[in-house]
């Protein structure tokens, strides 16, 4: 390294964009310009976004919803003990800290549930998303959503002393398509109750290193500067993880490149989600509101809304006497719901009955409850279901 660039490196970042500016694939605009959603902040999440601020990625979305532990700080570069003692959010402590690493990134927060409370409009304004989960219902969410967006996702996962790092692109690999019916199984298993496996995340404790930890996420921050550089992958001067699966052990030091690709026709998370009418609906409007302005808009009398990430319970009836008890959450909020109520936290599963509303129209019970209400994020895309066909619609994105 000469003078100049150990001072460049040493005057910060502002200059250091003049090191990387040196290397032929790379493009400080359209780093500047890219927005990249990263879904995770564990240990794999923190390695992602140290690097992403490091090189300078003008707009990074952090999603997440859990609180920083003493146990995260073994292995994650952005959390100091503070954090741990004040129980912090994890994207409130990521964004801070990628705002020290380098003022000039714009940081948003969602503190949320990949699996059902992202809109799809976040998809939509990323350049690429970057998956840094712990199980594979999460992965298996994002991917849908990634597909219905059009968006490439990069995947990580590390346990032990060993990880992996893939790429899908639409239309040529999918995470759904390279599961196989086993680990469908499995996965339909972990999801039967949601609540529980909110419960199971919370306390999966898995055991790794930070050295695994920063192989993988810098391996996932590559390749996704490498997306954000799209023509210089078309052209072959760059060449995407995409197809193959980058694998990595450190106990004997193995790592290779085994072929990971798949794309079925028949696979049903493949529909692509634009494009999409844009509407003034927020989630703060009533479904009554609501299905009048899709019915104007769409120019259809009928219009019925699809829930597709989760249904809405209108109330349990327990089986053996009867008793009513009004719920009106989405399924996602049921178990908690359940296991706090007195009437029902000692009812057993089987001897409950809920009633489940998987789509919203006319007939629907509560037509005053919010669209929020009924779980339907900021930013989402709704499916709406016409006699004259489908159509995908935009909540505001403002
Ligand atoms: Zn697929």
């Amino acid at each position: 390294m000469s003078t100049q660039n150990e001072i460049v490196t040493l005057n910060g970042q502002a200059q250091t964009a003049d090191v990387f500016a040196q290397m032929s694939w790379f493009s400080r605009p359209k780093v500047e310009q890219a927005t990249v959603m990263v879904v995770g902040c564990g240990a794999l999440g923190n390695e992602v976004l140290k690097n992403l601020a490091l090189f300078g990625v003008g707009h990074i979305v952090v999603v997440d919803f859990d609180q920083v532990e003493p146990h995260n700080l073994t292995r994650s570069v952005l959390f100091r003990m503070e954090d741990a003692q004040q129980r912090r959010k994890k994207v409130a402590v990521v964004a801070q800290r990628i705002r020290q690493l380098n003022p000039a990134v714009e940081v948003t927060v969602l503190d949320a549930d990949i699996t059902w409370q992202v809109g799809l409009g976040w998809f939509l304004q990323s350049d690429v998303v970057i998956g840094c989960l712990d199980n594979r219902w999460a992965r298996y969410v994002l991917n849908r959503l990634a597909m219905r967006a059009g968006v490439p996702w990069v995947d990580g996962g590390i346990e032990g002393l060993q990880g992996v790092a893939k790429v899908f692109i639409p239309g040529q690999n999918c995470y759904a398509c390279t599961m196989d019916p086993a680990a469908f199984a499995q996965m339909r298993q972990r999801v039967s109750c949601a609540a529980t496996l909110r419960r199971n995340e919370a306390t999966n404790h898995i055991t790794t290193t930070p050295i695994v930890a920063s192989i993988i996420g810098a391996v996932q921050a590559q390749e996704a500067l490498k997306l954000i550089h799209a023509e210089k992958l078309a052209s072959g001067q760059l060449t995407s993880l995409c197809g193959k699966m980058f694998y990595y052990e450190g106990e004997h030091l193995t790592s290779r490149l085994v072929e990971h690709k798949a794309w079925d026709n028949d696979c049903p998370v493949h529909d692509v989600w634009t494009p999409t009418h844009q509407s003034n609906i927020t989630p703060q409007f009533t479904v009554a509101e609501t299905l009048q302005t899709l019915s104007t808009l769409l120019q259809a009398e009928q219009v019925e809304i699809i829930l597709h990430n989760f249904c809405w319970v209108q109330f349990i009836e327990r089986k053996t006497d009867g008793l009513v008890v009004p719920v009106e959450l989405p399924d996602t909020l049921v178990g908690d719901f359940v296991e706090t109520h007195p009437d029902l936290k000692h009812t057993l599963a089987g001897d409950m009955y809920q009633r489940e509303w998987h789509s919203i129209d006319n007939t629907f019970p509560n037509q005053q409850i919010t669209l929020a209400q009924i779980g339907i994020p900021d930013k989402d895309v709704i499916h709406v279901s016409t006699p004259q066909g489908d159509f995908y619609v935009a909540l505001t994105q403002k």
